[in-house]
Protein backbone atom coordinates (compact mmCIF):
# COMPACT_ATOMS: atom_id res chain seq x y z
CA UNK A 1 0.00 0.00 0.00
CA UNK A 2 2.50 2.57 0.71
CA UNK A 3 4.64 1.88 -1.61
CA UNK A 4 2.07 1.85 -3.91
CA UNK A 5 1.23 5.38 -2.74
CA UNK A 6 4.97 6.63 -3.18
CA UNK A 7 5.15 5.43 -6.09
CA UNK A 8 2.30 7.24 -6.78
CA UNK A 9 3.48 10.56 -5.51
CA UNK A 10 6.82 10.38 -7.66
CA UNK A 11 4.44 10.28 -10.52
CA UNK A 12 3.05 13.27 -9.36
CA UNK A 13 6.25 14.87 -10.35
CA UNK A 14 6.02 15.17 -13.88
CA UNK A 15 8.30 16.41 -15.93
CA UNK A 16 5.77 19.12 -16.36
CA UNK A 17 3.65 19.44 -12.95
CA UNK A 18 6.61 19.72 -10.70
CA UNK A 19 8.84 22.02 -12.14
CA UNK A 20 7.23 24.82 -9.67
CA UNK A 21 7.77 22.23 -6.73
CA UNK A 22 10.96 20.20 -6.85
CA UNK A 23 13.38 22.26 -7.45
CA UNK A 24 17.05 22.02 -6.25
CA UNK A 25 19.06 25.35 -6.72
CA UNK A 26 19.86 25.64 -10.24
CA UNK A 27 23.09 27.60 -11.09
CA UNK A 28 22.44 30.29 -13.65
CA UNK A 29 25.38 31.69 -15.07
CA UNK A 30 24.31 35.17 -14.76
CA UNK A 31 27.32 37.04 -14.96
CA UNK A 32 27.95 36.03 -18.13
CA UNK A 33 25.43 37.28 -20.17
CA UNK A 34 24.58 40.44 -18.99
CA UNK A 35 25.92 42.86 -21.03
CA UNK A 36 23.51 45.43 -19.30
CA UNK A 37 23.74 45.28 -15.77
CA UNK A 38 26.24 47.16 -14.00
CA UNK A 39 26.61 47.47 -10.51
CA UNK A 40 24.02 49.62 -9.48
CA UNK A 41 25.29 52.74 -8.29
CA UNK A 42 23.30 55.26 -10.49
CA UNK A 43 20.61 55.25 -8.03
CA UNK A 44 19.88 58.93 -8.60
CA UNK A 45 21.33 59.54 -12.04
CA UNK A 46 18.46 61.96 -13.53
CA UNK A 47 19.36 65.03 -10.66
CA UNK A 48 23.56 64.11 -11.46
CA UNK A 49 25.03 66.86 -14.02
CA UNK A 50 27.85 66.47 -16.10
CA UNK A 51 30.94 65.01 -14.10
CA UNK A 52 31.91 67.82 -12.16
CA UNK A 53 35.76 67.86 -11.84
CA UNK A 54 36.41 68.28 -8.57
CA UNK A 55 40.16 70.42 -8.75
CA UNK A 56 41.37 70.29 -5.93
CA UNK A 57 42.19 73.91 -5.55
CA UNK A 58 41.66 74.01 -1.69
CA UNK A 59 43.56 70.93 -0.65
CA UNK A 60 42.65 70.04 2.69
CA UNK A 61 45.32 72.17 4.71
CA UNK A 62 45.57 69.88 8.05
CA UNK A 63 45.07 66.42 6.76
CA UNK A 64 48.65 64.90 5.37
CA UNK A 65 46.61 62.22 3.48
CA UNK A 66 49.56 61.64 0.33
CA UNK A 67 48.71 59.17 -1.69
CA UNK A 68 45.19 59.97 -2.34
CA UNK A 69 44.88 63.27 -2.77
CA UNK A 70 45.51 64.23 -6.91
CA UNK A 71 48.69 65.59 -7.86
CA UNK A 72 48.55 65.75 -11.38
CA UNK A 73 46.82 68.33 -13.08
CA UNK A 74 43.02 67.42 -13.55
CA UNK A 75 43.12 66.98 -17.20
CA UNK A 76 40.39 68.88 -19.29
CA UNK A 77 37.48 66.41 -20.40
CA UNK A 78 36.57 65.88 -23.35
CA UNK A 79 34.06 68.62 -23.75
CA UNK A 80 34.48 70.90 -26.17
CA UNK A 81 36.37 73.71 -25.92
CA UNK A 82 34.37 77.17 -26.01
CA UNK A 83 36.09 77.60 -28.95
CA UNK A 84 33.62 77.94 -32.11
CA UNK A 85 33.69 74.21 -34.45
CA UNK A 86 36.00 74.99 -37.46
CA UNK A 87 32.73 73.69 -39.62
CA UNK A 88 28.89 74.69 -39.82
CA UNK A 89 28.14 72.24 -41.55
CA UNK A 90 25.40 72.49 -44.16
CA UNK A 91 24.44 75.89 -43.00
CA UNK A 92 23.81 78.19 -45.88
CA UNK A 93 25.31 81.48 -45.63
CA UNK A 94 23.58 84.08 -43.65
CA UNK A 95 24.18 87.20 -41.99
CA UNK A 96 27.08 86.83 -39.50
CA UNK A 97 25.66 86.17 -35.84
CA UNK A 98 26.78 87.95 -33.14
CA UNK A 99 27.79 85.50 -31.12
CA UNK A 100 25.70 82.67 -30.91
CA UNK A 101 26.61 79.84 -29.16
CA UNK A 102 27.88 77.60 -31.35
CA UNK A 103 25.88 74.42 -30.79
CA UNK A 104 27.95 72.02 -28.84
CA UNK A 105 25.73 69.11 -28.11
CA UNK A 106 28.43 67.62 -26.27
CA UNK A 107 28.27 69.90 -23.37
CA UNK A 108 24.60 69.08 -22.85
CA UNK A 109 24.54 66.99 -19.71
CA UNK A 110 23.52 63.90 -21.12
CA UNK A 111 19.72 63.12 -19.39
CA UNK A 112 20.11 59.62 -17.64
CA UNK A 113 19.68 56.57 -20.19
CA UNK A 114 15.79 55.87 -19.00
CA UNK A 115 15.15 51.95 -18.76
CA UNK A 116 13.84 50.71 -22.51
CA UNK A 117 10.67 50.69 -22.94
CA UNK A 118 10.67 47.21 -23.45
CA UNK A 119 10.88 47.19 -19.80
CA UNK A 120 7.87 49.09 -18.32
CA UNK A 121 4.85 47.42 -17.14
CA UNK A 122 2.85 46.89 -20.26
CA UNK A 123 -0.46 49.04 -19.62
CA UNK A 124 -2.75 45.93 -19.28
CA UNK A 125 -0.96 44.06 -16.59
CA UNK A 126 -0.55 47.21 -14.39
CA UNK A 127 -3.75 45.73 -12.36
CA UNK A 128 -1.56 42.92 -11.15
CA UNK A 129 -0.59 45.77 -8.19
CA UNK A 130 -4.23 44.85 -6.64
CA UNK A 131 -3.55 41.28 -7.27
CA UNK A 132 -3.45 39.42 -4.10
CA UNK A 133 0.22 37.38 -3.87
CA UNK A 134 -0.83 33.55 -3.74
CA UNK A 135 0.49 30.33 -4.28
CA UNK A 136 0.41 29.92 -8.23
CA UNK A 137 0.28 33.68 -8.45
CA UNK A 138 2.40 37.01 -9.15
CA UNK A 139 3.71 39.01 -6.13
CA UNK A 140 4.01 42.87 -7.07
CA UNK A 141 6.57 44.36 -5.17
CA UNK A 142 8.17 47.89 -5.43
CA UNK A 143 11.42 48.04 -5.02
CA UNK A 144 12.06 52.12 -5.00
CA UNK A 145 15.35 51.70 -7.16
CA UNK A 146 14.98 54.47 -9.86
CA UNK A 147 17.97 53.26 -11.97
CA UNK A 148 18.25 53.24 -15.57
CA UNK A 149 19.38 49.83 -15.36
CA UNK A 150 17.23 47.03 -14.11
CA UNK A 151 18.14 45.68 -10.45
CA UNK A 152 19.36 42.45 -9.83
CA UNK A 153 16.48 40.96 -7.54
CA UNK A 154 16.73 37.60 -6.38
CA UNK A 155 13.83 34.78 -4.81
CA UNK A 156 14.61 31.62 -3.47
CA UNK A 157 18.25 32.10 -5.09
CA UNK A 158 16.27 32.91 -8.52
CA UNK A 159 16.47 35.79 -10.29
CA UNK A 160 13.36 37.91 -10.81
CA UNK A 161 11.60 39.79 -13.27
CA UNK A 162 12.15 43.35 -13.06
CA UNK A 163 9.84 45.60 -15.08
CA UNK A 164 9.58 50.03 -14.55
CA UNK A 165 6.70 51.59 -13.89
CA UNK A 166 5.70 54.96 -12.44
CA UNK A 167 9.36 56.19 -11.50
CA UNK A 168 10.66 52.76 -9.87
CA UNK A 169 11.54 49.19 -10.38
CA UNK A 170 8.97 47.00 -9.87
CA UNK A 171 9.77 42.84 -9.70
CA UNK A 172 6.84 40.57 -10.48
CA UNK A 173 7.39 37.50 -8.46
CA UNK A 174 6.66 34.37 -9.26
CA UNK A 175 5.17 32.37 -6.19
CA UNK A 176 5.26 28.73 -6.55
CA UNK A 177 1.67 26.77 -5.94
CA UNK A 178 3.70 25.23 -3.02
CA UNK A 179 4.65 27.89 -1.29
CA UNK A 180 3.86 28.35 2.62
CA UNK A 181 1.32 31.26 3.28
CA UNK A 182 2.79 34.39 5.26
CA UNK A 183 5.32 36.42 4.60
CA UNK A 184 8.25 36.00 1.72
CA UNK A 185 11.26 38.28 0.86
CA UNK A 186 13.41 38.82 -2.06
CA UNK A 187 16.58 40.30 -1.91
CA UNK A 188 18.39 42.67 -4.18
CA UNK A 189 21.83 40.99 -4.84
CA UNK A 190 24.08 44.30 -5.61
CA UNK A 191 22.98 46.18 -1.89
CA UNK A 192 21.68 43.67 0.28
CA UNK A 193 18.17 45.12 0.58
CA UNK A 194 15.47 42.93 1.72
CA UNK A 195 11.56 43.43 0.74
CA UNK A 196 8.81 41.64 1.99
CA UNK A 197 5.30 40.27 0.10
CA UNK A 198 2.72 38.56 1.78
CA UNK A 199 1.61 35.52 0.22
CA UNK A 200 -1.92 34.90 0.94
CA UNK A 201 -4.34 31.48 0.99
CA UNK A 202 -5.75 30.04 -2.41
CA UNK A 203 -7.72 26.84 -2.56
CA UNK A 204 -8.35 25.52 -6.01
CA UNK A 205 -10.83 23.17 -7.31
CA UNK A 206 -10.61 19.50 -7.99
CA UNK A 207 -10.92 17.86 -11.15
CA UNK A 208 -11.09 14.13 -11.66
CA UNK A 209 -10.37 12.54 -14.99
CA UNK A 210 -10.43 9.43 -16.54
CA UNK A 211 -7.64 7.77 -18.38
CA UNK A 212 -7.70 4.45 -20.76
CA UNK A 213 -3.98 4.81 -20.67
CA UNK A 214 -3.18 2.97 -17.43
CA UNK A 215 0.87 3.90 -17.82
CA UNK A 216 -0.24 7.59 -17.60
CA UNK A 217 -1.63 6.86 -13.93
CA UNK A 218 1.05 4.75 -12.97
CA UNK A 219 3.79 4.70 -15.25
CA UNK A 220 6.74 1.70 -15.47
CA UNK A 221 9.55 2.10 -13.71
CA UNK A 222 11.08 2.70 -17.08
CA UNK A 223 8.51 5.48 -17.70
CA UNK A 224 10.17 6.78 -14.53
CA UNK A 225 12.93 6.86 -15.55
CA UNK A 226 12.16 8.89 -18.68
CA UNK A 227 10.08 11.18 -16.41
CA UNK A 228 13.04 11.97 -14.46
CA UNK A 229 15.34 12.68 -17.51
CA UNK A 230 12.41 14.72 -19.05
CA UNK A 231 11.74 16.41 -16.03
CA UNK A 232 15.40 17.62 -15.62
CA UNK A 233 15.34 18.87 -19.54
CA UNK A 234 12.94 20.57 -18.95
CA UNK A 235 13.84 22.22 -15.55
CA UNK A 236 17.07 23.17 -17.23
CA UNK A 237 14.84 25.39 -19.89
CA UNK A 238 13.13 26.91 -17.28
CA UNK A 239 16.33 27.86 -16.12
CA UNK A 240 17.73 29.36 -19.01
CA UNK A 241 20.37 32.57 -18.54
CA UNK A 242 19.42 35.92 -17.65
CA UNK A 243 18.82 37.63 -20.59
CA UNK A 244 17.45 40.81 -21.00
CA UNK A 245 15.12 40.64 -24.63
CA UNK A 246 14.88 44.05 -26.64
CA UNK A 247 11.20 43.32 -27.10
CA UNK A 248 8.81 43.39 -23.76
CA UNK A 249 8.09 39.70 -22.67
CA UNK A 250 4.55 40.79 -21.06
CA UNK A 251 2.01 41.05 -21.90
CA UNK A 252 1.97 37.57 -23.20
CA UNK A 253 -0.66 36.51 -26.25
CA UNK A 254 -3.22 33.44 -25.56
CA UNK A 255 -1.63 31.14 -28.02
CA UNK A 256 -4.61 29.82 -29.34
CA UNK A 257 -8.49 31.09 -28.90
CA UNK A 258 -10.62 28.62 -27.92
CA UNK A 259 -12.46 27.26 -24.56
CA UNK A 260 -10.18 27.25 -21.78
CA UNK A 261 -10.97 23.96 -20.69
CA UNK A 262 -8.59 23.35 -17.49
CA UNK A 263 -7.64 26.62 -15.56
CA UNK A 264 -4.41 26.68 -13.87
CA UNK A 265 -3.81 24.89 -10.38
CA UNK A 266 -6.66 22.15 -10.50
CA UNK A 267 -6.01 19.65 -7.66
CA UNK A 268 -5.65 16.14 -9.85
CA UNK A 269 -7.39 13.11 -9.47
CA UNK A 270 -6.13 10.82 -11.99
CA UNK A 271 -8.46 7.39 -12.18
CA UNK A 272 -9.18 8.82 -8.76
CA UNK A 273 -5.79 8.80 -7.58
CA UNK A 274 -4.23 12.35 -6.13
CA UNK A 275 -1.01 13.79 -8.00
CA UNK A 276 0.05 17.13 -9.08
CA UNK A 277 -2.08 19.84 -9.48
CA UNK A 278 -1.93 21.27 -13.20
CA UNK A 279 0.49 23.56 -13.81
CA UNK A 280 -0.70 25.15 -16.68
CA UNK A 281 -3.77 26.25 -18.84
CA UNK A 282 -5.54 24.20 -21.20
CA UNK A 283 -6.79 25.38 -24.36
CA UNK A 284 -9.50 22.58 -26.34
CA UNK A 285 -9.51 23.70 -29.77
CA UNK A 286 -10.00 21.29 -32.54
CA UNK A 287 -6.44 19.12 -33.50
CA UNK A 288 -4.26 20.73 -36.34
CA UNK A 289 -4.93 24.59 -34.82
CA UNK A 290 -2.35 26.41 -35.12
CA UNK A 291 -0.37 27.48 -32.20
CA UNK A 292 1.13 30.95 -31.62
CA UNK A 293 4.64 32.24 -29.82
CA UNK A 294 3.01 34.05 -26.88
CA UNK A 295 5.78 36.35 -27.33
CA UNK A 296 9.11 36.77 -28.89
CA UNK A 297 11.65 34.85 -28.18
CA UNK A 298 13.96 32.17 -28.16
CA UNK A 299 13.00 28.06 -28.53
CA UNK A 300 15.15 26.58 -25.63
CA UNK A 301 13.58 22.81 -26.49
CA UNK A 302 11.40 21.16 -28.13
CA UNK A 303 10.83 17.10 -27.76
CA UNK A 304 8.21 14.55 -27.48
CA UNK A 305 7.89 13.51 -23.50
CA UNK A 306 5.94 10.91 -21.56
CA UNK A 307 3.20 13.38 -20.05
CA UNK A 308 3.43 16.74 -22.61
CA UNK A 309 3.51 14.83 -25.36
CA UNK A 310 5.05 16.89 -28.31
CA UNK A 311 6.50 19.70 -26.59
CA UNK A 312 7.67 23.58 -27.10
CA UNK A 313 9.86 25.61 -24.80
CA UNK A 314 10.15 28.98 -25.39
CA UNK A 315 12.38 31.91 -23.64
CA UNK A 316 11.14 35.30 -23.50
CA UNK A 317 14.32 36.75 -21.66
CA UNK A 318 14.53 37.50 -18.02
CA UNK A 319 13.25 34.18 -16.96
CA UNK A 320 9.64 34.41 -18.75
CA UNK A 321 9.95 31.08 -20.50
CA UNK A 322 6.98 29.39 -21.77
CA UNK A 323 6.01 25.42 -22.55
CA UNK A 324 3.47 24.17 -25.38
CA UNK A 325 2.19 20.81 -24.77
CA UNK A 326 0.45 17.92 -26.68
CA UNK A 327 1.08 19.48 -30.26
CA UNK A 328 0.82 17.37 -32.97
CA UNK A 329 3.22 19.19 -34.62
CA UNK A 330 6.41 21.04 -34.06
CA UNK A 331 7.19 23.95 -36.65
CA UNK A 332 10.29 25.28 -34.70
CA UNK A 333 13.46 23.83 -33.58
CA UNK A 334 16.06 24.57 -30.81
CA UNK A 335 17.79 27.66 -30.46
CA UNK A 336 15.49 29.28 -33.44
CA UNK A 337 14.24 33.07 -32.70
CA UNK A 338 10.61 33.40 -32.89
CA UNK A 339 8.27 36.51 -33.03
CA UNK A 340 4.68 36.88 -31.30
CA UNK A 341 1.98 35.12 -32.37
CA UNK A 342 4.58 32.97 -35.19
CA UNK A 343 3.07 29.96 -35.41
CA UNK A 344 5.47 27.33 -33.62
CA UNK A 345 3.49 23.91 -34.18
CA UNK A 346 -0.27 22.74 -33.92
CA UNK A 347 -2.74 21.46 -31.50
CA UNK A 348 -2.79 17.72 -30.71
CA UNK A 349 -3.21 15.03 -27.98
CA UNK A 350 0.26 13.74 -28.14
CA UNK A 351 1.16 12.59 -24.37
CA UNK A 352 -1.60 12.49 -21.41
CA UNK A 353 -4.23 14.13 -22.70
CA UNK A 354 -7.45 13.06 -23.29
CA UNK A 355 -8.35 14.80 -25.88
CA UNK A 356 -6.93 17.25 -28.54
CA UNK A 357 -5.82 20.69 -26.35
CA UNK A 358 -2.87 22.72 -26.24
CA UNK A 359 -1.42 22.71 -22.56
CA UNK A 360 0.12 26.44 -21.86
CA UNK A 361 2.45 26.75 -18.88
CA UNK A 362 4.23 29.92 -18.10
CA UNK A 363 7.08 30.32 -16.31
CA UNK A 364 8.43 33.40 -14.28
CA UNK A 365 12.07 32.80 -11.81
CA UNK A 366 11.92 29.18 -12.56
CA UNK A 367 8.58 29.09 -11.29
CA UNK A 368 5.00 28.02 -12.74
CA UNK A 369 2.31 30.49 -12.56
CA UNK A 370 -1.25 31.38 -13.63
CA UNK A 371 -0.53 31.96 -17.27
CA UNK A 372 -4.35 34.34 -17.23
CA UNK A 373 -2.24 36.50 -14.88
CA UNK A 374 0.04 38.00 -17.25
CA UNK A 375 -1.52 37.71 -20.72
CA UNK A 376 -3.44 39.77 -22.92
ZN1 LIG B 1 -2.83 20.86 -19.10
Amino acid sequence: MIIQFNKGLMIGLSALLCVSCVTPPISQPQPTTQPTITPDKDEKPQTRPLPTISVPTTPSTTEPKPPVLPTAPVPEPAYPSPVKPSVRPTEPVSPPEPISPPSIPETKPKPPPSPSPALRVPASLVSLRKTTAVPGGVAWVPLGIQSAIPPKIKYKQRRVLVLHHGQQWVALVGIPLSAKVGQHSIVNKETGKRYTFKVKAKKYKAQYIKLKNKRHVNPTSKDLKRIRRERKLMRSAFASPWRISSTSPLPLTQPVRGRLSSPFGLRRYFNGQPRNPHTGLDIAVPQGTPIAAAASGKVVKTGHYFYTGKTVMIDHGQKVVTLYGHLNTIAVSAGQRVKRGQKIGTVGKTGRATGPHLHWSVSLNQTLIDPKLIMQ
